[in-house]
């Protein structure tokens, strides 16, 4: 019997003996193809000998020491080297251990900057009814995942939710997808004015929307005109890149393919590639100065914050993404696997769209290609999906969205960046058994 909880699925699931490349291998030999990289973590697939190196070094430097008391070289270069790299005003970065702790972070320095200002009313919260932010109260409260908020609703700060910017399903019949991306984002300015301008804090969004839509990107001038909104009224734009970020769509940041900044940005994921588990919140220059020239001192803080170990291994991710171009790589293999995806599933009765950005890739599973009909919630099709490409050998992250309340199902592929165009085939051979049996045939 086993002690681990949780378990994600009934029965036990195989145990992974070892990872090398683009695979992963159980205690069985079995070889699976890691087509998503878990959920878009493992950008450099697995055994990175570069990263594994930096990882000891730190080990046998040392471990662990306290940020109260001692900064650590690889926290302070990976500081610099982030800002360096982030989009213009991006000034600060507060390293954590995960996706939820940088969304936490933000979200608590979104409200003690309009403390430390003088607009304590400040408070509220919007956010896109597409989303996920993350599993801890506060990250939850901002998401719009219902079924995963419903059970916690209580115990939650205040946030309100508007449309996604989703132009597959949002965009009218003769509406271009320009006044689109307008009309949704104008949305944000009907609900700041509905709440009070005076008592929002932030927007928060995430750029290309991954769990719960698969690699939903934004149409273009949709994030500008956010982004003015924003500005308009004094609110907060927080960017959540915990998934899209870290070179996943082709550039490091996926904002900065939308042309705007924002105020705060959380990143996770790519960021330790999976070899540690590390998180950041960057913040602007005005936010820092602040609390810097008002009380000090962000009031926050966990016991991980700067983990040097985790800190080296993220410096040395971060490094091949940028200096060993492996964002600029995910961009050029992301424009192939979307050929190879429309080739092959581009006429399929049951994928209705294939989507995103970079190495960031989704199809939306429908019942009729035609209405755009998605398969009835009792059927679960993402749960087969799921199964049968594991069985074909390949880890992709097949997940039930919420279509306006109603279920729907997509498949997101987030592949590692050293990816071969070999592997792009492997990647299609394997989807299409999936496919054909656990879609019906017409
Ligand atoms: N934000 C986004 C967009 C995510 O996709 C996730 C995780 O899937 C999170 C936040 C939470 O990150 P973590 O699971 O590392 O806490």
């Amino acid at each position: 019997m086993s002690h681990v909880f949780p378990r994600h699925t009934k029965s036990a699931p195989p145990m992974v003996a070892r990872g090398q490349g683009v695979y992963l291998y159980d205690t069985n030999g079995k070889r699976y193809f890691d087509g998503s990289g878990g959920a878009a973590v493992s950008c450099l697939g697995h055994g990175d000998p570069d990263v594994t190196d930096a990882i000891k070094t730190q080990l046998d430097a040392v471990a662990f020491a306290h940020t109260g008391f001692f900064t650590s070289e690889p926290a302070e270069t990976l500081a610099d080297l982030l800002i360096e790299h982030a989009p213009e005003g991006l000034d600060r970065v507060y390293l954590v251990s995960g996706g939820s702790e940088a969304m936490e972070a933000a979200l608590k320095l979104a409200r003690q900057y309009f403390l430390e200002i003088g607009q304590p009313a400040r408070h509220r919260v919007i956010a896109r009814r597409q989303s996920y932010h993350g599993n801890t109260l506060g990250a939850l409260a901002t998401g719009g995942n219902m079924w995963r908020r419903e059970p916690f609703a209580p115990l939650m700060i205040e946030t309100t939710h508007i449309s996604p910017c989703y132009a597959y399903r949002g965009q009218q019949e003769g509406e271009s997808e320009w006044d689109y991306g307008q009309r949704v984002a104008n949305e944000l300015e009907a609900e700041i004015n509905r709440l009070g301008p005076e008592t929002v804090m932030a927007f928060v969004a995430e750029p290309v929307v991954g769990a719960t839509a698969g690699a939903v990107p934004p149409v273009e001038g949709y994030f500008k005109r956010i982004r003015e909104i924003c500005d308009a009224h004094g609110v907060l734009l927080i960017l959540d890149e915990v998934m899209c970020g870290m070179g996943r769509t082709g550039t490091l940041f996926a904002c900065e393919q939308d042309g705007v900044v924002p105020d705060i940005a959380a990143i996770a994921k790519g960021l330790g590639a999976g070899y540690q588990p590390i998180g950041a919140m960057l913040c602007s220059r005005d936010i820092y100065a602040a609390i810097e020239d008002g009380s000090g001192f962000f009031q926050h803080g966990h016991t991980y914050l700067g983990h040097p170990v985790a800190s080296a291994a993220a410096l040395a991710v971060l490094k091949k993404l940028t200096q060993g171009g492996l964002a600029d790589r995910a961009r050029v293999m992301g424009a192939r696997l979307q050929s190879a995806l429309e080739a092959a599933f581009g006429q399929h009765p049951h994928i209705g769209d294939i989507r995103g950005r970079g190495l960031f890739r989704g199809l939306e599973i429908v019942e009729d290609r035609e209405t755009k009909r998605p398969f009835a919630p009792e059927r679960a099709v993402h749960k087969g999906l799921k199964k049968a490409a594991f069985e074909a050998g390949l880890i992709c992250y097949p997940m039930g969205g919420t279509i306006d309340g109603r279920q729907g199902d997509h498949v997101l592929l987030a592949p590692p960046f050293i990816l071969e165009d070999t592997h792009i085939d492997e990647i299609v051979a394997k989807l299409s058994t999936a496919f054909a049996k656990a879609l019906p045939a017409s």
